[in-house]
């Protein structure tokens, strides 16, 4: 399949500072379901050898978890014009998927389990802290449903009406909470943004963030999809239908964990573990 006119670039947030948990698995989604669709893929690291331009060329952005100590080094670099040319593609609306340590990043600071606050760049209204060493991580499996607005709309319709749950597993030590930025869901199983309130993530523009590994886009391909789509119809100025692909194992496998969890799929039930 030849499509050779439509052409992506990834951004990949710090790919040495910032995999791990898997998140790479993310990346590899976006690309491979544009590739089988025939477009032409770039993935770039946007890291300390990077420039502002860099980050501005990209189309899509991916920003993996990370530990404190390197959450640190990744924001002693990502600050002045590389911190600016981010917020300008954020708030112009450029997709992304950020994960766990990420969001906190994007915020306006986090508080690690031991050592000084780590400034973030305040794109997202939210403030992460970790209560201590001695507190319990928030582990474990994790469903929410989208409840951002408007992206739950398009998933509801990406999936021919269903609720969109998403699945995904939690490794955090730091409790997010949020200003007035909207929430990406609710928790349906697990914790989420600091096991309190229930909210989990936040949506901004088009910027999906989450405590959500598994990774998050193999376990939900029609998330990669819209975050495709949303691309796409950027970059070129007109909606772009994506050619279906075959999903059938991929949903299968999220359905019999939505199964294992308990999650009633048409009447959602709130399980805390
Ligand atoms: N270091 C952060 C925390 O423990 C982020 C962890 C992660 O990215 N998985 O909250």
């Amino acid at each position: 399949m030849t499509n050779q006119k439509y052409e992506l670039t990834i951004g990949w947030l710090y790919p040495k500072l910032m995999s791990t948990y898997g998140d790479r698995g993310n990346v590899i989604t976006i690309e491979r379901r544009s590739q089988w669709r025939g477009y032409s893929v770039k993935v770039l690291p946007l890291d300390q050898n990077s420039t502002p331009e860099d980050i501005k060329s990209v189309d899509v952005i991916v920003g993996g978890g990370a530990q404190d100590r390197q959450q640190e080094i990744v924001m002693r670099d990502l600050q002045g014009a590389k911190a600016e040319a981010m917020r300008e593609k954020l708030d112009n609306g450029t997709p992304g998927v950020f994960t766990c340590g990420s969001p906190q990043l994007l915020g306006h600071y986090y508080e690690p389990a031991a050592g000084q606050r780590i400034q973030g760049l305040g794109i997202l209204d939210l403030v992460s802290i970790h209560p201590g060493e001695n507190t319990k991580r928030c582990i474990g499996n994790l469903v929410i449903e989208v409840t951002a607005e408007r992206l739950a709309q398009d998933l509801r319709t990406m999936l021919g009406g269903a609720t969109p749950y998403l699945v995904g597993f939690e490794n955090h030590g730091g409790r997010t909470k949020l200003g007035k930025v909207e929430a990406l869901g609710q928790v349906v199983y697990g914790l989420g943004n600091n096991g309190e309130d229930g909210t989990e993530g936040a949506f901004y523009q088009n910027a999906i963030a989450t405590y959500s590994h598994g990774p998050l886009l193999p376990k939900n391909p029609f998330v990669a999809d819209w975050l495709i789509q949303t691309a796409l119809r950027l970059k070129y100025q007109q909606p772009i239908a994506l050619t279906p692909l075959e999903d059938s194992l991929e949903m299968q496998a999220r359905f019999a964990m939505l199964k294992r969890l308990k999650v009633n799929t048409t009447n959602p039930e709130a399980v805390k573990v």
